[in-house]
């Protein structure tokens, strides 16, 4: 019969932290209370923390990356993923991915848990970049079509903006003839330039989007229908007034609408769409709005 003694010591060298230490990864695991009782040095570096004053989940959580409650999922049998900017001591946040698994004995008890911790910042930044830029429109570096889609959907879902969101469509007039005129090369630089000054002109908590080829939209939060309409005017009088490199002289006509009156999103844009059609019709250069 084997030495129980040789056993023993298998599993001892296989769970021994001391060997973890050479592993880039956080490596650690921990006891029914909750108590953190083995680690490597990778998790130590990585949570920036102090063994000295005691290692607790307590003290290596943060708001978005919460291991308290990860740890009290993972004790009653769940295996836990978790990720979230964390904010270190003394150190700039770094964006930590975890896994966390329950330790089960062979009669099925659970005896603590053990996980494992990345730092994922690079790829967490890079994604973040990815998606920033998948919500813009690359010729005027405004938001996309789905992007302003998105943008009018959360306004809808919150009461608290949507009572009072106004939406404006606007069109550059006769921009075929820009483009008939100048070519289409100088018509994109037009194109470009009125997204800049739009973009200049609105507040921050304003959203600006290309909605079509000619066409921006902008969701203005917080902004009844007449407010809407007097930024919209400003915006066309600073079109009006302005060159656009050799084109001497571009306007915009404007349809504006609100959320006001709990609409819907479609029918916020088919109202500031008619409304656009009027202000057209009107002779361009104009601002219609429709309630
Ligand atoms: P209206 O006053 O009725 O809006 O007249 P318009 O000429 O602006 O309207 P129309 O819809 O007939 O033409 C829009 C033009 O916009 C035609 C299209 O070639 C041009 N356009 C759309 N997207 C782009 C683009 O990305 N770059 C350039 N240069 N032109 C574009
Ligand atoms: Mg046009
Ligand atoms: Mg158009």
């Amino acid at each position: 019969m084997a030495d129980p003694r040789e056993h023993q010591d298998a599993i001892t060298a296989r769970i021994d932290p001391s060997s973890w230490d050479e592993l880039p990864i956080g490596l650690f695991a921990f006891d029914l209370g909750g108590r953190i009782i083995n680690y490597n040095d990778a998790f130590i570096e990585l949570l920036g923390v102090s063994v000295t004053t005691g290692l607790a989940f307590e003290r290596c959580t943060s708001p978005q990356l919460n291991l308290v409650e990860a740890s009290n999922r993972v004790l009653s049998g769940e295996t836990v993923r978790v990720s979230g900017w964390y904010h270190g001591p003394e150190r700039q946040p770094r964006f930590i991915r975890a896994t966390m698994s329950p330790s089960v004995q062979h009669d099925g008890h659970i005896t603590g848990g053990v996980g494992i911790i990345e730092d994922a910042t690079e790829q967490r930044r890079y994604e973040e970049r990815m998606e920033h830029l998948s919500s813009l429109d690359p010729l005027t570096e405004l938001y996309n079509r789905k992007k302003v889609n998105d943008l009018l959907a959360a306004v809808a879902e919150n009461p608290s903006q949507s009572s009072d969101a106004a939406v404006i469509m606007l069109d550059i007039d006769y921009f075929k003839l820009v483009n008939d005129t100048f070519g289409h090369p100088t018509g994109d630089l037009v194109l470009r330039a009125i997204a800049q000054l739009l973009r200049r002109n609105i507040r921050k908590t304003d959203a600006i989007g290309r909605w079509g080829g000619e066409e921006f939209l902008i969701v203005a939060p917080h902004s009844t229908l007449s407010e809407g309409v007097r930024l919209a005017d400003k915006l066309r009088q600073k079109v009006n007034d302005e060159p656009f490199g050799p084109v001497p002289h571009v306007t915009c006509s404007f349809g504006v609408s609100s959320f006001e009156g709990g609409k819907s999103v479609e029918q916020v844009l088919k109202d500031a769409d008619e409304a656009l059609y009027v202000a057209k019709n009107m002779g361009r250069n104009q601002v219609s709005s429709k309630r």
